[in-house]
């Protein structure tokens, strides 16, 4: 199969903005984000294109945004962008078509409004906040791989996929109020640990952080409660994707997860990436996933290609004895493409029982690792839970994130004939626990 362009996606398509060539936010991409400017308490919307960012809040109050959307300047001058979400996805492609028009080579709006300075910021620097108020936050365990290496790791002796795992898309309930935007320190949580000897826990700063390379989507509004949503509707309520890191502390995880799920282990952070990139920007990238085996039962059943080739990378900067950060080491890279349960999937199994999808609900992938031993996208697969610790450039091992440690996470699409596009970086660097 290979994706239609349209007029968005056109690689033949130039801005009138620079855009550094490489850059993840060409004119074709256009994520959306939010940013305080210098001096002001609260967020704007903002668009990135290149190296800067468009500010929606002048450009809807200039009235450059009512074509198809008479609300613009209501929706795009608020502080998330959850009032947009919940008008659903007409109006998210009328704002990203108009945008594209709008930032194209040869287009004169901003100029002839006299806010083509003003309308645009920095984008290295600048101040980024949460892009939406995370309404739900869901994270499911899709990736083969790595709920096959779990299962090695943390049950040897046992078939290490679980019977249910090919027929659900297996996902818990997280913590909304713990996501918090990409840079924003994240404190070593302490919690109960019982060493597999020891005969009772201990309460400690966790011993093994861990964090989890995962893609999240960001939904509309669906039905009312006690209505489900198709399979095959499911994209129509999906926004965009964003990169999330999943932290995770995996002896905290590993005493209190059974039987009813991780709480304590995932719930004390989750970053999030800056910049959602919209469904429509990804459409050249579309393809099929895995082979389903079991066929999934009719109500996750769909026949159109719904996984996206999505390259995605972990760096890990430890700090030195100075606090300084200079060796950034890539420890993994994989792919999306390969998930085994898809968005869509994962949505219409969310809400099959008819609980309701809110305009910014989050719903993560799970960890997403490939085949090989350099594609797995946590700390506990890599170092498999510590019986390999992973040799850095400054000379010391790693069975798990120490202190000080900075993880970066990073996403791009690249195709022939398509227009490169990013996804831009998650990063979080771990102080000391508290009181340690
Ligand atoms: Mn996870």
């Amino acid at each position: 199969m290979t994706p239609a362009f349209d007029a968005t996606t056109d690689p033949a398509l130039r801005s009138w903005v620079d855009v550094p060539a490489g850059s993840d936010f060409p004119i074709q991409n256009l994520p959306f984000g939010a940013f305080v400017r210098p001096g002001e308490s609260s967020a704007r919307l903002g668009v990135a294109i290149g190296d800067s960012i468009l500010d929606l809040r002048i450009v809807a109050r200039a009235g450059l945004l009512e074509a198809g959307l008479p609300e613009a300047e209501t929706l795009l001058g608020a502080t998330t962008l959850n009032a947009l979400l919940a008008r659903g996805k007409p109006a998210w492609r009328a704002v990203r078509s108009r945008l594209s028009t709008l930032l194209a080579s040869g287009n004169r709006e901003l100029h002839d409004a006299g806010i083509a300075d003003q309308s645009f910021v920095s984008r290295p620097g600048a101040r980024m906040a949460l892009p939406i108020e995370v309404a739900d936050y869901v994270d499911f365990y899709s990736s083969r791989e790595h709920a096959t290496n779990l299962g090695k790791i943390l049950r040897p002796d046992t078939e290490p996929l679980l019977p249910n795992w090919r027929w659900i898309p297996i996902g818990y309930h997280g913590r909304a109020s713990s996501v918090v935007i990409s840079e924003t320190p994240v404190v070593r949580p302490r919690g109960q640990l019982k060493a597999a000897n020891a005969e009772a826990p201990v309460f400690a700063p966790t011993r093994m952080l861990d964090f989890e390379l995962e893609l999240a989507f960001v939904t509309g509004n669906g039905p009312a409660l006690g209505s489900a949503i198709s399979v095959e509707r499911a994209p129509d309520h999906i926004f965009g994707v964003v990169l999330l890191n999943d932290w995770s502390a995996r002896d905290i995880q590993g005493w209190e997860y059974q039987p009813l799920g991780p709480l304590l282990g995932k719930s004390f952070a989750t970053s999030l990436a800056p910049w959602i990139v919209t469904l429509d920007a990804l459409e050249p990238f579309r393809v099929d996933g895995p082979r389903q085996d079991p066929p999934p039962l009719d109500y996750l059943a769909i026949a159109t290609p719904q996984n996206y080739d999505i390259g995605l990378a972990v760096e890990l900067t430890p700090a030195d004895t100075r606090g300084a950060r200079t060796h950034t080491q890539t420890i993994a890279r994989t792919n999306f493409r390969g998930m085994y349960w898809n968005m869509a999937q994962q949505l219409a199994h969310s809400s099959s029982n008819g609980s309701r999808v809110r305009a910014g609900d989050l719903y993560a992938s799970g960890t997403i690792s490939g085949s090989e031993p350099g594609t797995y996208g946590s700390m506990i697969e890599l170092s498999w839970r510590g019986a390999n610790p992973l040799a850095l450039a400054d000379g010391t091992t790693r069975a798990f994130i120490e202190d000080g440690d900075t993880i970066t996470l990073r996403g791009s699409c690249d195709r022939a004939g398509a227009a490169h596009i990013g996804l831009g970086e998650v990063s979080g660097t771990i102080l000391p626990a508290n009181g340690a």
